[in-house]
């Protein structure tokens, strides 16, 4: 386990922000996070649990105590009609996705390319084109702070929904996770109903399903690496039936998505983009021109201009339509994760300028 004084983070958050923190620990074995379950900052819950940093915006430039689990390792079982992938939470999860389907075992095709650890992936149920890190998601293994064990959760105890776990809920900050267990069924059938791969044959395999994949994130996402980004910084709001009616009276055309309870998500993108807000830019930051969701750093900026654009982006959509637009991203301050509601020290944005 190290322990360095003052290490920057800049490179550990795909915003590319300034950060520091005084203690970051990377344990990779159980004796370390029971050291760690001891310490004044971990029970204090004055800690962030860092993966690759592609969900996370630090906004103040002093970070707390950062936690880095560094477990590594990917095994392969294979029994008569699935595969069982065991594989650490430090693993990169592309580079699992590739492995995977290199090795013959199909399923994660879909979710190709998406930033950041394995052992983030079951926080907020990773998901795209159809299929979510729930639907081959066997066990979770998770080290509790509380009683300095390790639990294995089954897919049903993790809470599994959209975006969403009991790592978000009841064992929010309660420990972490050091392992995740798949299970892939031999039998397989590609998912290709969605918009952009429904023009793949019906026989296309799941190197050919992974390859369309990227290609569609390239041409639709800024790669963090050219253009420092998190991804959809808001999450799609939930809207009751009634007040979804309200809006449909004035915008005949809103994007909408009915919910089994009966009520409707709307696209938190198209909502910032009808605010006339895509492509703005406030100092070094801004909203991508080609996607409204995404808040970009072109270059210098700090985690609290990319707050000051995202409390304008919320205010401005608020006032057209009455909904509140929250944030999917993790939001850090010295104290650790914060609501977004929490963070009061913001510049008030009065315009965007536009290239
Ligand atoms: C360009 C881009 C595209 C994206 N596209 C998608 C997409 O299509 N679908 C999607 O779902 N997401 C997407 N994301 C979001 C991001 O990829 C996921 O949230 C990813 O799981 C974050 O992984 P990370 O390791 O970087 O997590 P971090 O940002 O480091 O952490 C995210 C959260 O997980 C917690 N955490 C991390 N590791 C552990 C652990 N071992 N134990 C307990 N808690 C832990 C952190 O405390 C934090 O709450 C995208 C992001 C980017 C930048």
């Amino acid at each position: 386990m190290n322990s360095s004084p003052q290490e920057c983070l800049q490179t550990q958050n795909s915003f590319n922000v300034k950060a520091f923190s005084r203690k970051v620990l990377r344990p990779s074995n159980i004796e370390a996070l029971q050291d760690i379950a001891e310490m004044a900052e971990v029970i204090e819950q004055h800690f962030y649990i860092l993966g690759e940093g592609s969900n996370t915006l630090f906004v103040d430039e002093q970070a707390p105590l950062i936690i880095q689990p560094k477990f590594s390792g990917i095994d392969i079982i294979e029994h008569d009609s699935y595969f069982s992938v065991q594989v650490g939470a430090s693993e990169n999860w592309h580079n699992l996705v590739c492995l995977c389907i290199e090795q013959g075992i199909n399923g994660l095709e879909n979710l190709a390319l998406i930033p950041g650890s394995v052992g983030a992936a079951p926080v907020q149920n990773i998901g795209a084109y159809g299929v979510e890190f729930a639907d081959y998601c066997h066990e979770v293994t998770f080290f509790d702070f509380s009683n300095k064990k390790v639990t294995a959760l089954s897919n049903h105890d993790c809470q599994f929904g959209y975006r969403d776990s009991i790592f978000k809920g009841a064992l929010y900050n309660k420990g972490v996770i050091t392992q995740v267990t798949l299970n892939f069924p031999k039998s397989w059938q590609g998912k290709t109903s969605y918009h952009g791969l429904n023009t793949l044959p019906a026989t296309a395999t799941a190197k050919t399903i992974m390859d369309a994949v990227i290609q569609l994130r390239q041409s639709k996402l800024p790669d963090p690496d050219e253009l420092p980004n998190a991804g959809s910084f808001f999450k799609n709001p939930v809207i009751s039936e009634d007040e979804f009616k309200r809006l449909q009276k004035d915008y005949p055309s809103i994007p909408n998505y009915p919910q089994a309870n009966g009520e409707m998500k709307l696209a938190a993108g198209w909502l910032i983009e009808q605010s006339g807000l895509k492509g703005g830019i406030y100092k070094d930051v801004g909203i991508h021109k080609k996607q409204a969701l995404v808040l970009v750093n072109y270059a210098q900026g700090s985690g609290k201009d990319i707050l000051s654009l995202a409390k304008y982006i919320q205010q401005q959509v608020k006032a057209k339509f009455n909904i509140e637009i929250i944030p999917e991203v993790r939001m850090i301050s010295v104290l650790g994760e914060q609501a977004f509601t929490a963070f009061n020290h913001f510049d008030l944005i009065s315009e965007l300028t536009y290239d």
